[in-house]
């Protein structure tokens, strides 16, 4: 029994008046942050105008419509599958269930209305696409197409190729995050391998670094995904998990300091949270890592417990005198804790069911994170430009008075580009989550980072 646990499945109604009562949200901070946002999305659709081809398709296909539901839900399926017969099923149902059609109309560019024709099929009229082409073009076609999308959003496949792809960036002064791609290690092997990637990446983006400050705002850095390193980061093992998976991100964390860059541990399901708390403080508190800066923990704001987490974490940091960073993230697991909340028949659920609720306590949470800069550095990681918004009038509204000092925004490599482009015009620094590794990985990680 933790002191987190009173939260974790607390009534949602209950959950939100605790949240109302700590956000200071002034009636006309709500419509300057409305109106401020507004200006923003207004931005991102005229630089959008001279954006390539495959931007604006992926603009056209909002990731949050049926269709670009679609669209990536097949891309993520279809590097898996292993043979035609099952491939060939996946498109077909695919293509035929959204609405096509309608982006015919709505789209500017004229190319975008002709792959929208192209995409605009019924069943009938997949049926009649295999008749006149047959299904091994329209699979391999496909293929390709997929391809061409999950080369936007991989950084490099190998860190050498990173570095050089994100050098433009890093030149303006961006900063990065990389993340090793793949999901959880199933053996030691796995985690092994995982475990020596890691290794390597921290090295080689240590040895680009030149700034020997170790601050968090000036250098990038490495995620790392708990699940990765280690084949048994259950709840069922966590007797010999926690102490085999401290020892590890120990090791990880030293040659981070090393450098002077950043190590931050990704967020993951809702029952390893306290298990991941009890890793990073173990890790934080070690001797060995005294003066730097750059240890974090992703931390996401649709758990009930995100508010009284980040006072916790605040406490420990005071108690171990050692700054630390929280990158405050929405949360990116929600249909499977949902679903997975219904299996365990509990009474209520871990995270919010609203997504208006998620929004407020990462609001509430964002709040107390810029108020707290002396012990944590907020990295604040949304695509969302409301929430952009809203932190920029935060910040500005601190008690600190430290304005727009002390934090980062995060954004994914392939999304946001313009958005924060206009951000970063006020100095705020901007980190960039730069997946390392081949599409086949890509595609399980996008589809949950995005959805
Ligand atoms: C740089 C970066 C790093 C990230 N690292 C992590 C990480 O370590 N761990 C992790 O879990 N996620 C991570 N994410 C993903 C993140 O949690 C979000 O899924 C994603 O950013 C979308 O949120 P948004 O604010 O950009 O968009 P929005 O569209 O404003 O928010 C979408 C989010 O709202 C929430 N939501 C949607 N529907 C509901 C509902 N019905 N009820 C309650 N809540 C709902 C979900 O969290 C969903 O992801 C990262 C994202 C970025 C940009």
């Amino acid at each position: 029994m933790t002191a987190l646990d009173q939260y974790k499945c607390m009534d949602e109604k209950q959950a939100v008046e605790a949240l109302l009562e700590t956000l200071i949200y002034p009636q006309e901070m709500k419509v300057s942050i409305r109106n401020e946002a507004e200006d923003l999305v207004q931005f991102v659709r005229k630089e959008n105008k001279k954006a390539s081809l495959l931007n604006k398709f992926i603009q056209e296909y909002d990731l949050s419509s049926a269709e670009g539901l679609a669209l990536m839900t097949l891309a993520e399926a279809l590097l898996r599958v292993p043979d035609d017969f099952t491939a060939n099923a996946l498109i077909t149902d695919r293509l035929s269930t959204a609405e096509w059609n309608k982006h015919v109309g709505s789209a500017d560019d004229i190319w975008i209305k002709i792959s929208s024709l192209g995409l605009a099929t019924s069943k009938t009229v997949v049926n009649s696409m295999v008749k006149r082409l047959g299904m091994p073009v329209i699979r391999e076609t496909t293929f390709a197409a997929m391809k061409v999308l999950g080369n936007v959003f991989v950084l490099g496949q190998s860190m050498e190729e990173a570095l050089k792809r994100g050098k433009k960036m890093t030149d303006q002064g961006y900063l990065y995050s990389y993340d090793m791609l793949g999901e959880g290690a199933r053996t030691w092997e796995d985690a092994d391998r995982y475990f020596e990637s890691y290794m390597g990446a921290l090295k080689i983006a240590g040895e680009q670094n030149k700034d020997s400050s170790g601050n968090p705002l000036k250098t990038s850095g490495v995620s790392v995904k708990l699940s990765a390193i280690h084949p048994k980061y259950h709840y069922a093992y966590k007797k010999k998990a926690i102490p085999e998976l401290s020892e590890r991100l120990l090791k990880l964390a030293k040659v981070a300091k090393k450098y002077g860059i950043g190590l931050t541990m990704d967020a993951e399901e809702v029952d390893r949270l306290e298990m991941s708390i009890e890793i990073f403080e173990n890790v934080m508190k070690d001797p060995a890592l005294n003066g730097w800066d750059g240890f974090g923990l992703a931390l996401q704001a649709y758990q009930k417990r995100a508010l009284p987490l980040i006072d916790l974490l605040i406490e420990k940091a005071k108690q171990h005198d050692q700054k630390i960073c929280i990158r405050l993230v929405k949360g990116a697991y929600w249909d499977t804790e949902v679903k997975h909340a219904q299996l365990e028949a509990r009474a209520d659920y871990p995270v919010f069911t609203r997504k208006v609720n998620t929004d407020l306590s990462y609001f509430a949470c964002a709040q107390k994170l810029l108020a707290a800069r002396e012990y944590v550095t907020p990295m604040l990681a949304t695509h969302n430009a409301h929430t952009i918004s809203a932190i920029l009038h935060f910040a500005r509204a601190c008690p600190s008075g430290l304005k727009y000092d002390g934090f980062a925004f995060q954004r994914l490599h392939g999304m946001g580009e313009d958005m924060y482009g206009k951000v970063a015009e006020v100095g705020i620094p901007i980190s960039i989550y730069g997946p390392v590794g081949n599409h086949k990985d890509l595609l399980p990680y996008l589809v949950r980072r995005l959805l």
